[in-house]
């Protein structure tokens, strides 16, 4: 993987919980994804206890690799959030009151109707001395930024901390960090992000590579998902990244997200909406993800009507009005099966589109006729359907995350006119 390397970031994330596996480490990913948008990666990422001592190991070994250290967590008002005390004093910074971080934690806590602020809840509007204090809307701990001084005991270093929780840190990393990152960076970046649906990593790496030989100066990232790998250009020369994605268009032309869409689901959804199409679903194996996935888009009650969970043989037959005899002789896991359920649910709501799935998810109840993995996907655009056998490999997850990926690529490229 080629990224443009402007400055070295570092992450530092401090919290017990996360070392016990009871909060998955969702900050880093959030921070990591944003980053990569401007063509970077982290150089590296730590996870440490609340403890003091080992907050400050933590950021010298951080320090050690990066010049840009981003830590999360400990910043709350209860006896474990040690993060700014300990690394303010390591860094030689004394701790003085923001009276602007004071009021906004005083003004936060009445709206809550709580009766007396807690005293030790001030304890959050100490920041070191000269910092950059980052306020917060979303909770009381504000975030603080520190750019060392030549004689510090560590000159030239700087440190952002952040709140853990990702509701604050979110907000907080978009609106305040990344503008200091950008200030920071020595060169302009310019940058693309492109979501290719329906290729194979290894198929879009290959495909990019006589782009990547014929456009100078020019810095590519891939970040693979089930549902589309995003291919990320920067570069510090703007026409390198200009003329690069002229080529990705004509390279991945139809399978390439609209450049407003973040998601295959979202993409769907704003087609539908377009044409006046309303959706309807019947669901198997994937036992509600591929509705999920489009109540997720904002706006999709307009297009999509809703769908039958149909888990069980007597709901295929019973409700979608799957033939009994089609399930006895091909079976509910079957090409039949699924253009039945397809043709059903949509006759039984009412809609113009559709998608059915039925397959084995694992990791049991596979055979050697129909093994873990086989699914069978149908979807319908108007008068045209098609049913797709598709043989997945993985976990149940990922079978059934690949198997929504491509039932909503279909149905995309079904809406588009495409094959
Ligand atoms: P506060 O104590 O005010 O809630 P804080 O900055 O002290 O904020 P922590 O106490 O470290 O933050 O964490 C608060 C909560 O935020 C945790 O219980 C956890 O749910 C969530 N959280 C913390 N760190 C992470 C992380 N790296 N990824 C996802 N969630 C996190």
């Amino acid at each position: 993987m080629e990224y443009a390397c402007i400055m070295k970031i570092g992450v530092l994330c401090i919290g017990d919980e996360l070392l016990k596996g009871a909060v998955i480490n969702t900050n880093l990913a959030y921070m990591g994804q944003k980053l990569l948008e401007l063509g970077i990666i982290p150089e590296l990422s730590l996870e440490v206890p609340d403890r003091p001592e080992e907050v400050v190991r933590g950021l010298d070994y951080v320090m050690s690799r990066a010049d840009f250290i981003i830590t999360s967590g400990g910043l709350g008002p209860t006896a474990d959030d040690l993060t700014k005390p300990s690394i303010a004093e390591h860094l030689g910074y004394p701790l003085e009151l923001c009276e602007e971080a004071a009021e906004a934690i005083k003004a936060r806590w009445m709206n809550l109707k709580r009766g007396t602020l807690p005293f030790h809840f001030l304890n959050q509007a100490y920041v070191p001395k000269g910092c950059e204090v980052l306020m917060n809307g979303f909770g009381t701990a504000p975030g603080i930024y520190i750019a060392t001084k030549e004689h510090d005991r560590f000159p030239g270093r700087k440190i952002v901390m952040l709140p853990g929780p990702p509701s604050e840190l979110h907000p907080m990393f978009d609106n305040q960090v990344l503008p200091i990152i950008i200030r920071n960076m020595d060169v302009k970046i310019y940058s693309k992000l492109f979501h290719v649906s329906g290729v194979p990593e290894s198929k879009v790496e290959e495909a990019m590579q006589p782009v990547i030989e014929s456009t100078p100066e020019l810095s590519v990232a891939y970040c693979a998902a089930p549902e589309f790998v995003k291919l990320f250009l920067s570069s510090h020369c703007e026409e390198s990244v200009k003329s690069a994605s002229v080529k990705v268009r004509e390279v991945f032309a139809d399978s390439l997200l609209s450049d407003d869409s973040r998601t295959v689901a979202e993409e769907v959804v704003h087609l539908l909406g377009r044409g006046g199409h309303k959706l309807a679903m019947a669901e198997s194996c994937t036992g509600g993800l591929i509705s999920s996935l489009i109540t997720d888009v904002p706006g999709a009650s307009g297009v999509y009507l809703g769908s039958v969970i149909s888990y069980a043989n007597e709901v295929k037959a019973g409700t979608l009005g799957v033939k009994e005899e089609t399930l006895r002789q091909y079976g509910a896991v079957s090409g039949q099966c699924a253009a039945e359920m397809l043709n059903g649910v949509c006759e039984k709501l009412g809609s113009d589109c559709g998608i059915s799935v039925t397959g084995v998810a694992g990791p049991s109840g596979g055979t050697l006729e129909k093994p873990v993995g086989l699914v069978y996907i149908g979807v319908r655009y108007l008068e045209r359907i098609q049913i797709i056998e598709n043989h997945f490999r993985g976990s149940r997850e990922q079978i059934r995350a690949r198997t929504a990926a491509v039932a909503l690529n279909t149905l995309r490229r079904f809406i588009l006119g495409l094959r």
